[in-house]
């Protein structure tokens, strides 16, 4: 048996009381959390800082990794898209899976042990199936026009079953609203609702998606044109784009990434909902130098996730700088709010809050060594 104990104990949701001890048996899972007078003192390791469950990465491009330092900065989203259009696959595929078994340790040595990771491919695969993680690669689909809706579906449904093949969890979801119509999004919600199965969806990442869905000019515009995709049939309903799609979605939890022109109205539109709400704030300001405000979202606290987004428009896969972007800009938030963004709050929206995101009885979560100084949080080290 191991006794552990730190300063601080963050159990997913909030502090423990200040003399509690994690004892881990020999296989590194937590059997127990005692009192430190019930026990020799002499037993107990005393570590500086706040020890926390494993991170989990709500949001990732795992085969974009290979994109890193590829694409400008700033651009706004339509252009930023256009370079991923362009680029993702100038590169060979052996280089692709490097850049992804790269990414997938850097994010191990982060302290992270859960990603939401999106896929348009199965390049991630096989690396997954190796992985010391738990991956739910979320099966991306596009097709705004909604004559392709079967199609788009129907090649979505061959990579799931292509993922079940290799025991990996997953389920599919709308790549976005201004490239997935909503009777896509309809029969991707009915397919994940029968099987019990998160979505996830990005959401208000930039103003143009604002403007398309209120038939203002915008930057999408020329992106369309670029693809040489016709969309003059399409009539916009002027609404935001979260209004006009949020009934397209079953009560099936559903993470919302980005969100960064999310307004008061529409959280309280979707109030009902089975919604997440995740942020990337890294790259938020690499794709649009805008973050998302996040004390619009003061009565969501158990429903906002962190994530890193992909190393095509991040530089690292680290949570914890993520968490630092927040935590000087939105000082209202708590410790706890945010360190439950990485924590316990993912594993609820991914479903995996049996094994993942606390301090869970009879399981190896992960456990991290982490200290907060001046509105920064410091990852110390990975413990388990
Ligand atoms: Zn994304």
């Amino acid at each position: 048996m191991h006794f552990l104990k730190a300063d601080k104990l963050f159990n997913g949701s909030h502090f423990l009381t200040e003399n509690s001890v994690l004892v881990l048996n020999e296989q590194r899972q937590l059997v127990d959390i005692i009192l430190e007078n019930t026990i020799d003192p002499g037993k107990v390791e005393k570590l500086k800082g706040i020890i926390t469950p494993g991170f989990i990465n709500a949001h990732c491009h795992t085969e974009l990794s290979h994109l890193k330092n590829k694409i400008p900065q700033k651009t706004g989203l339509p252009g930023f898209g256009k370079q991923i259009i362009l680029q993702r696959f100038a590169s060979h595929k052996q280089e692709i899976i490097e850049h992804i078994k790269e990414a997938d340790k850097e994010m191990w040595q982060n302290g992270i042990v859960a990603v939401g990771d999106i896929c348009n491919t199965p390049d991630s695969f096989e690396i997954k199936t190796e992985s010391k993680l738990f991956y739910h690669s979320f099966i991306e689909l596009l097709g705004l026009n909604p004559e392709r809706a079967n199609d788009a579906f129907n090649m979505g449904v061959l990579l799931f079953e292509q993922l079940k093949n290799m025991e990996l969890a997953g389920s599919l979801a709308p790549h976005a609203p201004y490239s997935t119509s909503n009777e896509l999004i309809s029969k991707i919600s009915a397919f994940n609702l029968q099987r019990n199965l998160p979505s996830s969806i990005h959401n208000q990442e930039s103003e143009d998606e604002t403007k398309f869905f209120n038939g203002v000019k915008n930057g999408f515009d020329d992106l369309f044109a670029f693809l040489q995709v016709e969309i003059s049939w399409f009539k916009a309903p002027k609404t935001s784009s979260l209004n006009y799609y949020a009934a397209a979605l079953s009560d099936q939890q559903t993470l919302l990434i980005h969100n960064t022109y999310t307004s008061k109205e529409d959280i309280e539109f979707v109030k009902n909902k089975n919604l997440y709400w995740c942020f990337c704030p890294n790259a938020n300001l690499y794709i649009e130098n805008k973050l998302p405000d996040l004390n619009l979202f003061a009565t969501q606290k158990n429903k906002l996730c962190v994530g890193t987004d992909s190393l095509a428009s991040n530089l690292q896969l680290d949570l914890i700088s993520e968490l630092n972007v927040l935590m000087p800009k939105f000082p209202d938030l708590k410790l706890e709010d945010l360190l439950s963004a990485i924590t316990s709050n993912p594993a609820q929206a991914l479903g995996i809050g049996a094994k993942f995101g606390g301090f869970i009885l009879g399981k190896n979560a992960g456990l991290n060594l982490i200290d907060v100084n001046a509105a920064q949080f410091k990852f110390i080290k990975k413990i388990n």
